[in-house]
């Protein structure tokens, strides 16, 4: 399935219980393993870049897993969010801070819509 499809699929759900079924099934995410204390002290030691006075912090995933898979389960958790509790608020585009996963970075710049980095588009932190 791509993505388009996944997000149809998703859009669907009704239920949490469907989510976690779904979860489960296409992410096994049950499988997954956390990262190691190597890497979280790695994501840790990076330091604060400053890009155009825009100021970029690292953070660490905690699962050891390819962040293409991390990145499409956020993504879907997110479309699961609204199809079972509604809308996001609107306006919550300026509300939380914004990171980029395949980066690993985040900032608190809440306007800013595309990585410096990588140029993808930024997602909210949760
Ligand atoms: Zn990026």
């Amino acid at each position: 399935m791509n993505e388009a499809m996944l997000k149809k699929k998703v859009k669907s759900f009704n239920t949490w219980d469907e989510w976690h079924e779904f979860e489960e099934s296409y992410f096994h995410i049950s499988s997954w393993k956390e990262s190691s204390c190597e890497q979280l002290d790695k994501d840790l030691e990076k330091e604060d870049i400053i890009v155009s006075g825009v100021r970029w912090h690292s953070f660490h995933i905690s699962y050891d897993i390819s962040t293409e898979i991390y990145d499409l389960h956020e993504e879907l958790s997110y479309v699961a969010y609204e199809a079972i509790e509604g809308q996001l608020e609107e306006g919550n585009d300026f509300i939380y801070d914004k990171k980029c996963n395949f980066c690993r970075v985040w900032t608190s710049e809440k306007t800013k819509q595309l990585c410096d980095f990588c140029g993808r588009k930024l997602k909210l932190m949760s």
